[in-house]
């Protein structure tokens, strides 16, 4: 099954059970301070749970493009080195407000995957909330009494609070969960070691693939928890970790989701994917982080220098370092991959191809620009740790490729530890703000100017902008 198909059949089965289909929300939120990218299925109704608004309607299914890069969930430095965490992904999921609740959300899930997409059951392992004495939360024995009807006794694994009970915040809506991993080791490994020792332990090929939230209690502001007069479902599937698991794959990166990105970087390197470790994780950064960039531009995110414009910035420039240092890449090359990209997702996030020349220019001027110093900033880092006697780069060295070789300083990070060497972030932290202070100072009297012009969320701050004085950085007005 082709991951189209994959899709479509989620989305379908959901609707055969009464669900409305709605869109995905876009990847980057305007409006909420404490969220700068969508990071889950729910966040669009976070609203219903909460009870400040009533659903329209009660059982709604989507795809949803998320963004694990910044705040609680932040995947980003496993991405491309492990095989099954994205930048950007999209979560398959499925919800009930005050509707049905865990017999049927656990019934059809398990349905789903086991006899329409034909998973292996004696691959699947499934976890549940084991209970908290500290909350006075108990063993979720509804939930085992439901799986015990699908699934053999040994397959269900209390699980602890960390994995299986979720909460929005401090207060609020929340409840246990029931996640579902499949093994994916070929049968001499599962002869070896029992896939049961292996959920929840970061093993690549034993992997969660989707969570199912009971949204039963309230948590008041003294810590106690209340029960819901009306009951939740919110479920969210990594859809390119099914893919894997329904194409029979080991990593995500195999199946048709990025195979044509993989191959065509190869092609365009001259570098065999599956080979040379450096080499296959640089292409597997490379074809992830396309996909964040160009999503986060599709809906309105150019990249800029600070807040949400600067990590879509900086994940940009860390795969462009990538593409130069291992496969020789040295003109831009990143923009050509948007063509793929829109193709494949026409059908489901026609945002893509609908702006595909927009995302190519901005992409392309993005690459062109960091292209021109990339070079000297790494030569200078390497002379750095060259020079460096205790294997740690200066603040103030860092600061320089930040300032005029536009490093963001998680690349400087990255490339000082593949080297063995770390970075002093405190002197770095000193470097900026005695720079900052030194503008401020210089330009107390414009300040007036400024202060008219801004109202500091839908203008980018141009005067502190132009104080990064980074030569590279191209400069968008965002309104
Ligand atoms: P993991 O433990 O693997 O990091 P998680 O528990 O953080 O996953 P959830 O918050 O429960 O993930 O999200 C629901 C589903 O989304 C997961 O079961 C998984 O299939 C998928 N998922 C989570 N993070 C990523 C990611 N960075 N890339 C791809 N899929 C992901
Ligand atoms: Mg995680
Ligand atoms: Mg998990
Ligand atoms: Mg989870």
């Amino acid at each position: 099954m082709d991951a189209k198909s994959i899709r479509r059949t989620f989305l379908e089965f959901f609707q055969s059970k009464q669900h409305a289909i709605v869109p995905s929300a876009p990847l980057v939120i305007k409006n909420d301070p404490t969220l700068m990218f969508t990071n889950a299925g729910m966040n669009q109704f976070k609203d219903y749970f909460l009870g400040n608004k009533a659903a329209e309607d009660t059982r709604v299914a989507d795809t949803q493009k998320c963004l694990r890069v910044s705040g609680k969930h932040n995947d980003l430095e496993e991405v491309g080195i492990d095989t099954y965490h994205h930048t950007m992904f999209e979560m398959l999921g499925n919800w009930s407000f005050g509707d049905y609740f865990k017999k049927e959300a656990i019934e059809w899930g398990w349905e789903l995957l086991t006899e329409v997409y034909k998973l292996p059951k004696d691959r699947l392992y499934v976890t549940v909330f084991e209970g908290d004495e500290g909350d006075g939360t108990e063993l979720d024995q509804e939930a085992i009494d439901i799986w015990k009807g699908l699934i053999d006794e040994d397959r269900i694994i209390p699980a602890n609070k960390k994995d299986n009970f979720w909460e929005m915040g401090e207060t609020g809506p929340c409840g246990p969960c029931s996640e579902i991993h499949i093994d994916l080791r070929n049968d001499e490994e599962r002869a070896k070691v029992d896939g049961l020792s292996l959920v929840n332990e970061d093993h690549p090929l034993v992997v969660e693939i989707w969570n199912l939230v009971f949204m039963q209690f309230n948590r008041k502001a003294d810590g106690s928890l209340v029960s819901l007069p009306n009951k939740h479902i919110d479920t969210g599937m990594g859809f390119e970790r099914l893919c894997m698991a329904i194409q029979k794959k080991e990593s995500n990166y195999d199946t048709d989701v990025f195979q044509p990105m993989i191959q065509f970087l190869a092609a365009k390197s001259g570098k065999a994917y599956g080979e040379d470790e450096k080499i296959d994780i640089a292409i597997r950064v490379i074809s992830d982080h396309i996909r964040a960039i160009s999503f986060a531009i599709a809906d309105g995110q150019l990249p800029s220098n600070n807040k949400a414009g600067y990590v879509i910035r900086r994940i940009l420039r860390r795969a462009v370092r990538y593409g130069y240092t291992f496969l020789e890449f040295n003109k831009p090359f990143m923009y050509e991959l948007v063509d793929i990209l829109s193709d494949q997702f026409e059908e489901t996030f026609p945002e893509v191809i609908s702006q595909r020349d927009f995302i190519k220019k901005v992409v392309m001027q993005e690459e062109q620009a960091f292209l021109r110093t990339l070079e000297k900033g790494l030569s200078i880092l390497q002379k750095a740790m060259d020079g460096a006697s205790d294997k740690t780069i200066a603040g103030k060295e860092a600061f320089t490729l930040y300032d005029t070789f536009g490093f963001p300083l998680d690349l400087t990070q990255l490339i000082a530890s593949e080297n063995g060497f770390t970075v002093d972030t405190a002197g770095f932290d000193a470097a900026m703000k005695e720079q900052k202070d030194r503008a401020r100072a210089a330009s107390a009297s414009e300040k007036g100017d400024w202060i008219d012009v801004n109202d500091g969320d839908s203008v980018e701050f141009l005067g502190y902008d132009a104080l990064e004085s980074d030569a590279s950085i191209l400069r968008y007005r965002e309104v």
